[in-house]
């Protein structure tokens, strides 16, 4: 395979006789603006800072550099930095840490220079809660506490006396790593001395006893969309734990649970409530007032209700995700028979049972043929 020929000199944009600290400054630059974690999911981004990197190998090293200018590409063939040296990102850092060591700012946003060989993202961390149904259908601002790990402010994270400065791992050269050898196997675990940190610290730090962290609780605001389901766990990016050696913050997870309502039960974006309505309102029909999320409200009860029926009031439910859309209130009655009777009421129902029992209404009815029908085919016609 022809191996396409590369202009190192023009990936990092830089003069073929520049110097070597253009190099590095012009690497540094471009390695910023297509670093990953700033073109998340970006692969175009990715090549790019794979490419830069192979590019700086090559240049930053004057007997790499010697080659390439008299040989092209070929001439590294054999030489590590050839062709396509980095199989991954983390490689790229591992490599070229010093290379962002103390850069201000930048080194410390995206974590450069110091993500060594233990490098690790923080630990997530998890909340509950609480909300009531007026809560997700008008959506919530809530504050949260939370007890997590902050970097110490009087030395910065760095662990080091104020007015001093962590000093490279003598024992791995800063890298954070060692390597041994085993046949031709060489395996790499993190530094025995500085525990994978790449750096000692000779005067700690006395408010963090040189752990670079403390314990504080934090005060979060999370806002919660209206309509929210019960169980659904929103994540906080980056307000989890920090990471390790300069890895990125974990993240907060919240789990939403809604509070039981004393009256509204809850199906999706809408809501059931079970209602007693009186028998005589049941059959005339009417008006009766339910309860909304806000507030009551009057409701038609037709003419000749049955127990199980459902009035339905639009758009009294809770939002219906994104769509702008509410769902319903659904009031699902039960006729409730009179317990005690005044005399009155005794005399009227009473002559309601004679018209009653007169006059055959059409569920009974059905009922009734039904039993005849079965008393027919079973032969069970006569009285047992
Ligand atoms: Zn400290
Ligand atoms: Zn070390």
């Amino acid at each position: 395979m022809m191996a396409q020929e590369t202009d190192y000199y023009e990936i990092l944009g830089v003069e073929r006789n520049a110097g070597e600290d253009a190099i590095k400054s012009a690497y540094r630059k471009l390695a910023m603006k297509h670093h990953p974690d700033r073109n998340p999911g970006d692969k175009e981004a990715e090549e790019k800072f794979k490419n830069l990197a192979e590019a700086y190998s090559v240049l930053s090293d004057p007997e790499k550099r010697r080659l390439y200018d008299a040989y092209g590409v070929n001439g590294l063939r054999g030489q590590q930095g050839g062709s396509h040296p980095f199989g991954n990102v983390e490689d790229i850092f591992r490599s070229f840490a010093d290379i962002f060591e103390g850069e201000g700012g930048f080194s410390d946003v995206f974590g450069f220079g110091r993500r060594r060989g233990g490098a690790r993202r923080g630990t997530s961390l998890r909340c509950d809660i609480e909300m009531d149904l007026a809560e997700v259908a008008a959506g919530a601002a809530k504050r949260l506490e939370i007890a997590r790990t902050e970097f110490c402010p009087s030395c910065k994270g760095t662990g080091a006396k104020t007015g001093t400065k962590p000093a490279p791992c003598g024992y791995c050269r800063g890298a954070g790593y060692v390597t041994h050898s085993q046949g031709f196997f060489s395996m790499r675990t993190p530094c025995p001395k500085c525990r994978g940190r790449g750096q000692v610290i000779a005067s700690p730090c006395p408010d963090c006893s040189g752990q670079g962290t403390i314990q504080k609780r934090v005060e979060l605001e999370i806002n919660i969309p209206p309509g929210v389901a019960n169980g659904t766990r929103i994540c906080l990016p980056g307000e989890g734990e920090p990471g390790v050696a300069a890895g990125p913050r974990g993240d907060l997870y919240c789990d939403i649970h809604v509070l039981p309502h004393p009256v509204f039960e809850r199906r999706g974006a809408h809501l059931i409530c079970e209602m007693p309505i009186g028998m005589a309102v049941a059959a005339l029909g009417g008006e009766v007032e339910a309860p909304t999320l806000n507030g009551r409200q009057k409701v038609t009860v037709p003419r000749g209700t049955q127990t199980g029926d459902a009035l339905r009031i639009k758009g009294a439910g809770l939002p219906d995700g994104d769509k702008g859309q509410k769902g319903d209130l659904l009031v699902q009655v039960f006729v409730e028979t009179p317990h005690k009777l005044s005399a009155r009421e005794e005399d009227l129902l009473r002559e309601l049972a004679e018209i009653e029992n007169q006059k055959v209404t059409p569920m009974r009815k059905n009922f009734l043929d039904k039993v005849k029908q079965y008393f027919t085919q079973t032969g069970k016609s006569k009285e047992a």
